[in-house]
């Protein structure tokens, strides 16, 4: 049905229009460039609360049907590519291998033809190469032998002569002028050129075909998308995982990955040591950073290993020995991150504190209104923070906080999907996707009824996710928001992750660690 908006007269369908409280009926276009609380676009004369007319009934039914629409227009496409799959399977893939044969078949007769046609080419070409060259040396035999009389050499060889001659004088003489006289070095030459001309042959006398050079054609591929998954690494590591449920350790990045492909972990046996370890060979190199606890770990843009332990000490390692050591306030972290040479912290008791990675000097620091959840640095010098009910975007050095989103919800995990993009995993089971730029909310799913505590952007829009009840998700961004390419689930995996590698890590609450070749 089309309506008219009472603001700006444009005519829309009915789902773009939305109520205000006092009934008139706008574009909800125009929600979007406003604060939460204004003045009534018509009347002027009552203020109004965005999220209270998102939440009338009316409205909140037209909201969930755009999302629906949105969402459908993504899927749709996918569900159009499948059916006909669907419906018979064995069909379909009959059909699609014989689009393949056939199109061997048809290379086969073509490579064929062509390779008739290429061969006779090329031994017509050398055979008008020979008839050029034919020429040529005619010529050249031609010109050497127009000067040499053959016949009065014979002559002088076959004259028999009797004594009375040879007794003449200069009878020899003449004799051998002559045959000094004879260019032997041209006579060389002409015998020279057939020799040359009877020796040339091919150098390879066998014709083979190979193909390969040839044809690329990769096979290999169909088998490397249906192989099944394979575990390379199912060992049980029990002493490398923290048993502790996820949410007591929030925050805890539990394994890390190196450039070279090796993991850090804790130690469960001993929770102050490092265990780095490469899942091609099972052999285990131990760092021991402190009696006390680990708390952090994370791994900095320059490779190095961040450690934070109970006792309040940053510890930094390089190639497995300690580079950087510095001592932060005695407060209960929540949470960390890294940034080029910084290195930002998050307490208990909403401190925020910028650091110089070099020597643990403060730099800047100040205190969040609300108790924070989870931290991650968006750009340089800019901090999104999470708390009870809003996702904030502070100035570290100015301690300015830039944009606030009331997301009203509990933010556990926080990461960028794009240059202005964020998506985050929330206390109560939503995935959400906010343009930061814009302070708009792109898209929001419940997924879980378990917090979901890992939400991590793995390659360009794609995100991994892992709730408390395990499980794990690989979502697309797509233009109604985000949709899942694959689920997975375990009751006992508490942690996953997508290796540099696209294998996937997962672990359980026992420590068992298993690495899959393929997401
Ligand atoms: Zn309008
Ligand atoms: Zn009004």
């Amino acid at each position: 049905m089309l309506l008219v908006c009472e603001w700006c007269q444009k005519i829309q369908d009915d789902l773009k229009l939305l109520n205000l409280p006092c009934g008139y009926l706008i574009c909800k276009d125009h929600f979007d460039s406003i604060t939460d609380t204004f003045d009534c676009f018509i009347c002027k004369t009552h203020p109004v609360s965005k999220s209270y007319c998102y939440n009338m009934p009316k409205n909140r039914v037209k909201l969930a049907e755009l999302d629906f629409l949105t969402i459908a227009d993504s899927i749709k496409t996918k569900i159009d590519e499948i059916l006909p799959i669907k419906n018979d399977p064995n069909h379909a893939v009959n059909e699609t291998i014989s689009f393949l044969i056939n199109k061997i078949d048809l290379k086969r007769e073509l490579t064929k033809l062509q390779y008739n046609t290429q061969i006779d080419d090329y031994f017509d070409k050398l055979i008008q190469d020979v008839k050029k060259i034919k020429l040529s040396v005619q010529d050249y035999v031609d010109m050497n032998l127009s000067d040499l009389n053959l016949e009065i050499i014979q002559t002088t060889f076959s004259q028999t002569s009797s004594l009375t001659d040879k007794l003449k004088p200069g009878y020899f003489d003449s004799k051998i002028e002559l045959l000094r006289n004879i260019d032997t070095n041209k006579i060389d030459q002409v015998v020279n050129i057939f020799k040359v001309i009877e020796k040339i042959d091919f150098e390879n006398k066998e014709f083979k075909f190979d193909p390969n050079k040839i044809f690329s054609i990769n096979l290999n591929q169909i088998l490397d998308l249906v192989k099944r998954d394979e575990a390379i690494e199912q060992t049980p590591m029990a002493k490398i995982i923290p048993k502790d449920n996820l949410t007591k350790q929030f925050g805890l990045s539990y394994i890390e990955e190196l450039s070279n492909g090796d993991l850090v972990g804790v130690s469960d046996l001993h929770c102050g040591t490092l265990i780095i370890w490469n899942p091609f060979n099972t052999k285990l190199k131990e760092i021991k950073v402190s009696e006390k606890k680990i708390k952090f770990i994370k791994v900095s843009d320059n490779d190095e290993i961040v450690t934070v332990t109970n006792d309040f000490y940053v510890k930094i390692y390089r190639d497995e020995s300690l580079v950087k050591m510095f001592q932060i306030s005695s407060n209960r972290l929540k949470a960390i991150d890294t940034y080029s040479n910084y290195f930002v912290s998050a307490d208990t008791i909403m401190n925020i504190t910028l650091r110089d990675f070099t020597n643990g000097k403060i730099i800047n620091t100040f205190k969040a209104p609300n108790f924070i959840h989870s931290i991650k640095v968006y750009r340089n010098d800019e901090l999104l923070i999470g708390d009870n009910e809003s996702i904030c975007l502070w100035n570290l050095r100015t301690s300015e906080c830039l944009k606030e989103f009331k997301i009203l919800k509990r933010a556990l995990s926080i990461d960028l999907l794009s240059e202005n993009e964020i998506v985050f995993g929330t206390r109560d089971g939503k995935i959400c996707c906010w343009n930061v730029n814009e302070n708009k909310r792109l898209s929001s799913q419940t997924i879980s009824k378990n917090p979901l505590a890992i939400c991590k952007v793995y390659e360009k829009n794609k995100i991994f996710s892992c709730s408390e009840d395990g499980e794990l998700r690989l979502w697309e961004k797509c233009k109604g928001g985000l949709i899942v390419s694959v689920k997975r689930r375990s009751k006992e995996v508490c942690f996953g992750k997508i290796l540099k590698n696209k294998s996937l890590l997962t672990c359980t609450k026992t420590g068992l660690v298993t690495i899959l070749k393929k997401i």
